[in-house]
């Protein structure tokens, strides 16, 4: 046992490394350093709650954390790279789970005690924290279904969905104000119950009603639910910690969920409350034929790019499935000792989560002084001679421009066509994620380099 004021300095300490962890995390230079103050401000933070706060069950503790640090392990160990955005959807659901069976544990906990305003309060932070936890389990495990493609990017639009969540909401609260008056005479695990299966409900619901295209919001708002859900249950446990843990990843969550709303042109609410991005792909001028695409071999593809001055490299989510990353760094490297201009252009949504590209290409050593953002770029694409879509669809698709009513409108995207000559690297016509037809693959100035991007762009080196 360590003394309390040893905890509450560790605390501290964990804090401050917390916040030091997400200053790193924001720049691609410091992110490895950003990593590191975070494992330790964790291994602090863990080290003095179970030597300083828990006082019984050593046993039950460390064969809990054997197991689940053992699970940890082996699936972070196991998961691909495409598979990140999954992986980070299932853990939010069980951040969302730990705060209600936290929320239930403590409510039965007969050492508990309470009374008048404080009994009052602590039951607030009770209901809330599982209210939150519930709605982050469910919502997270219906994004994990969506984003691992076991269920339809399709919105499930039910008729008068908007009243079902007004009613749902409206049976939060009034189960709340029951609980807590049944709670002041010993009783109310049956609001308490109701609530909980309320928000199971709502949680899925709210994801179930969000179009594919909208997913990335989506994410980083059951991120910002999840850190909610922790804080609550900081209140609940009385741990400060816990607490500030939990309002640091709720609202960098928010945070980052505003970026992405502004990087799709999207408004927070609209998203929440669901239908945009059909994932259909009938509403837009898919269905109708464009004309013919012309594709290109792998040859000429490196022809092109050894004459070119200034070349600007788009990768999206085929990079990632291909592993096409490193190859990538190669022909840049290539080219650039040869005197061409590449670079590379962002977009904010590219791939399956928040900085997906910037960590492929991070992991490739791309340097990343030639890794530039959408905004940074996107004016400079009459000035390029070679674009090369890597695996990217949604991202480069004139009709989030110029068709109103495509589930993608509005979005700001790589205005690659705009350049003398792009490339298209993808295995077939398919579509992207938001499952629109794209009508830049059928512009005079596309050329389709078919096949899985990793080999074609083996066969370019090898020309290069
Ligand atoms: P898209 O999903 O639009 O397109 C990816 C393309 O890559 C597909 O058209 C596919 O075509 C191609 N592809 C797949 N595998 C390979 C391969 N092995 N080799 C070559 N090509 C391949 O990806 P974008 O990055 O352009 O756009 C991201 C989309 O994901 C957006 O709609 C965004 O909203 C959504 N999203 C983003 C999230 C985020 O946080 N960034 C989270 C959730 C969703 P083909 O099958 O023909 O090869």
């Amino acid at each position: 046992m360590i003394s309390t004021g040893i905890v509450t300095v560790s605390y501290i300490a964990a804090t401050i490394l917390f916040i030091l962890a997400l200053g790193g995390l924001s720049n691609q230079e410091t992110a490895r350093r950003g990593n590191w103050y975070g494992i330790t401000g964790m291994s602090i933070a863990l080290i003095a709650t179970v030597l300083g706060v828990v006082t019984d069950n050593y046993v039950w503790l460390v064969t809990a954390l054997l197991i689940g640090g053992s699970i940890g392990l082996i699936l972070a160990r196991r998961v691909q790279m495409t598979e990140m955005p999954e992986l980070v959807a299932i853990l939010h659901s069980l951040v969302g789970l730990a705060a209600v069976m936290v929320g239930f544990a403590n409510f039965m906990d007969s050492g508990v005690h309470f009374e008048g305003v404080e009994l009052t309060i602590h039951d607030i932070e009770t209901y809330l924290g599982i209210l939150i936890g519930a709605v982050t389990f469910s919502g997270s495990v219906i994004a994990f279904g969506k984003l691992s493609g076991k269920i339809g990017g399709k919105p499930m639009l039910l008729p008068a969905r908007h009243w079902l969540n007004l009613g749902l909401l409206l049976a939060a609260i009034w189960f709340g104000r029951d609980f807590v008056i049944q709670s002041a005479a010993g009783e109310g695990l049956t609001p308490l119950l109701i609530m909980t299966a309320v928000a199971l409900v709502f949680g899925i619901h709210m994801v179930m009603a969000i179009g594919g295209a909208d997913m990335p919001v989506v994410v980083s708002m059951l991120n910002s639910y999840s850190g909610w859900a922790a804080s609550a249950t900081g209140f609940m446990l009385n741990n400060d910690l816990l607490i500030v843990t939990g309002a640091l990843v709720g609202s960098s969550g928010a945070i980052l969920s505003y970026i992405m709303c502004r990087a799709m042109n999207r408004k927070f609410l609209a998203v929440i409350a669901g239908g945009f991005g059909t994932g259909g792909g009938s509403t837009a001028k898919g269905g109708e034929d464009q004309g013919e695409v012309v594709p290109i071999s792998a040859e000429e593809t490196a022809d092109l790019l050894a004459t070119a001055k200034e070349v600007m490299i788009i990768p999206g989510y085929g990079m990632a499935v291909a592993q096409a990353q490193h190859i990538v760094y190669e022909i840049t490297t290539g080219l650039r000792n040869k005197g061409v201009n590449v670079r590379f252009g962002i977009h904010p949504v590219a791939g399956r989560m928040p900085g997906h590209m910037n960590v492929l290409l991070a992991e490739a050593k791309v340097p990343y002084d030639i890794v530039f953002e959408m905004d940074e770029i996107n004016e400079d694409f009459p000035d390029i001679d070679v674009s090369v879509i890597i695996g990217a669809n949604d991202i480069v698709n004139p009709s989030a421009l110029d068709e109103p009513d495509s589930p993608i409108a509005g979005m700001p995207v790589l205005e690659c066509w705009k350049g003398k000559t792009t490339i298209v690297l993808k295995r077939s016509m398919a579509t992207g994620y938001a499952g629109v037809q794209n009508p830049l693959f059928f512009k005079e100035n596309t050329r389709m380099l078919f096949g899985d991007a990793k080999d074609s762009l083996d066969a370019v080196f090898k020309t290069l």
